[in-house]
């Protein structure tokens, strides 16, 4: 007789990569296990997780959809909109779909409906304070295979910034964003496409005239002129310029993108998929956005685990535009998994055809990258 799969055991630890990631372990009562990364949770995803755990061991682990909205809706009163509690959540639904893929023997992407391609196109952020440290970095994301590249021009520290709380944006300023700008499209050359980072940092007028700015180097978007709350504020951005904008990094669930997408705010969406939802919840924002014909760009700042689990969404939806890799100045990130082949191969990264997501962390690695006074997974 055929013993049916249960949740007997959920586990979280916490890993030092941008902040700090949160890999999560599920363990059934067979032997089968899945592992997820979720992110910017805080230093107490792993007590959510935990809490979370008594409302899943018991359960069976393939009906994720359903499992996830158990958990979000027992956590109504608690923050179940955005925030937290999601991305808490978001690592525990990774988990499960690398453990029901493992349990099938299929990849994520297939139990997604399949892939519409076999390569993940990545862009490589290469922050940079100085318009000199932009393109530099810039060009070197190009000499490894990159041909999309992430700049910040916001600088709550420049010294012409008059008033650290305000939006508006002085001269000075202003052309230090223009110089980074030209700087870095001198650097990588008319071929390679340049996103530029403002963080949500700028009021309205400031926007406006920024985005005015750019408009003569061809940016592949605008990302976050204004802070993301406002889809009105945003759309009217949008409309006032030729620049592409992007935005959605800090919004959570089908519900927080709804507006962004229906009043068509943005050109772009970069939902954080192993922040803000998920893969399942992550691939219905794509289809949202795909019947406004918006292209799908995740924000991502996660290590391996996180990245590829987001490479199984970015495959299996048409409007799939590239996704962030943000790790250029952390050597270890393919030291993280088993295997000797790098996981990014000419700025991109091919879609695994293992079963789940097709990767599994290196414990021993991981163990030197614990966060302080915290402990392994604890083989249960
Ligand atoms: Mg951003």
């Amino acid at each position: 007789m055929t013993v049916s799969l249960k949740i007997r055991d959920i586990q979280a630890i916490e890993i030092q990569g941008h902040g700090y990631s949160t890999y999560v372990r599920i363990y059934t009562n067979q032997d089968v296990t899945g592992t997820g990364e979720c992110i910017h949770g805080g230093a107490g995803t792993p007590t959510l997780i935990h809490a979370m755990k008594d409302l899943l061991v018991g359960e069976d682990p393939m009906n994720v959809d359903r499992l996830f909205e158990k958990v979000r809706r027992a956590y109504l009163f608690d923050g179940a909109i955005a925030g937290n509690v999601i991305s808490a959540l978001t690592g525990i639904e990774i988990a499960l779909w690398d453990l029901v893929g493992k349990a099938t023997g299929l990849p994520v992407y297939q139990l997604l409906g399949g892939k519409f391609r076999d390569t993940i196109r990545l862009y490589a952020d290469c922050g940079g304070r100085t318009p000199e440290q932009c393109a530099q970095r810039a060009k070197h994301a190009v000499s490894l295979g990159f041909n999309a590249v992430k700049i910040d021009i916001d600088d709550a520290r420049h010294p012409c910034k008059l008033d650290p709380w305000n939006g508006s944006v002085t001269h000075g300023e202003q052309q230090l964003m223009i110089d980074k700008v030209a700087a870095t499209r001198e650097a990588i050359g008319p071929n390679v496409d340049l996103a530029v980072d403002m963080h949500g940092r700028y009021d309205l007028p400031a926007a406006i005239r920024i985005a005015n700015a750019l408009e003569p180097y061809d940016l592949l978007w605008l990302e976050e002129p204004i802070p993301p709350e406002n889809v009105d504020a945003m759309k009217e951005v949008r409309a006032s310029t030729s620049v592409p904008i992007c935005a959605g990094e800090n919004i959570f669930l089908r519900y927080g993108f709804r507006d962004l997408i229906e009043k068509q705010a943005v050109d772009v969406i970069m939902p954080d998929l192993p922040k803000c939802c998920g893969l399942s919840e992550g691939r219905k924002i794509a289809n949202l956005a795909e019947i406004y014909y918006i292209p799908f760009a995740p924000h991502n700042v996660c290590g391996p685990l996180g990245t590829l689990a987001s490479c199984h969404v970015c495959a299996s939806i048409p409007n799939f535009l590239v996704l962030e890799w943000h790790w250029l100045d952390r050597p270890y990130w393919d030291d993280l998994l088993f295997g000797d082949a790098a996981v990014i191969q000419n700025g991109s990264i091919t879609v695994p055809d293992k079963p789940g997501i097709g990767a599994e962390i290196n414990s021993e690695v991981v163990k030197q990258y614990l966060r302080s006074g915290t402990e392994y997974f604890q083989e249960s």
